[in-house]
């Protein structure tokens, strides 16, 4: 396993001739990482292992990333946890970025404020992996593109039963507002 801190590179081992950096994080990164940042909706099955390619072009640092894994989602509708592989390419242009004192004198652009910056003695690839891990993540991610959900009455999951909350509800129109009735006293 590559330990976050290798994936700090310093800038200047960055050269035109640009290198290839194996990259394998496991379930221990995947932890640290949900502690720093609770609420993401996914873990690793098995490690992210690939490649990222840095190369330097006229002062721009040029990422080109390969990863695969395999994530565990939970489905947005039944709400069961499934597996699904990942595959996910990149290629970045990242610009230097501006001494500070520059930066108050040159009026940015709203194009040049969608590029990504370097700046410091380091770049971090850690930040860069997890920014386009976020990306490649569904929103809305389902265990079958015809996955039917839970029951809204009786919370069912539809894929693995049958509940009666449909027949009743067509047979017996009061059926449900009786219900609530009963339970809102
Ligand atoms: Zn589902
Ligand atoms: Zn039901």
């Amino acid at each position: 396993m590559i330990s976050p801190k290798l994936l700090k590179i310093p800038i200047e081992r960055i050269t035109a001739k640009g290198f290839d950096l194996p990259v394998l994080l496991g379930a221990e990164w995947m932890a640290h990482w949900q502690e720093r940042q609770p609420g993401l909706e996914f873990s690793l099955k098995s490690p992210l292992s690939g490649t990222i390619h840095l190369e330097k072009v006229d002062g721009y640092i040029l990422v080109r990333g390969m990863l695969k894994g395999e994530l565990r989602l939970n489905c947005s509708r039944c709400l069961e946890s499934f597996l699904e592989p990942l595959e996910c390419r990149f290629e970045l242009v990242l610009r230097p970025g501006l001494p500070v004192v520059a930066a108050e004198e040159v009026e940015l652009t709203l194009e040049e404020l969608d590029e990504d910056y370097y700046s410091g003695e380091e770049l971090d690839l850690e930040g860069i992996i997890q920014e386009q891990l976020l990306l490649a993540v569904p929103l809305k991610p389902l265990c079958q593109e015809a996955c039917l959900g839970l029951c809204p009455y009786c919370g069912a999951n539809l894929n693995r039963e049958t509940c009666s909350c449909h027949r009743e509800k067509f047979n017996q129109p009061f059926a449900l507002l009786s219900k609530l009735t009963k339970t809102s006293k």
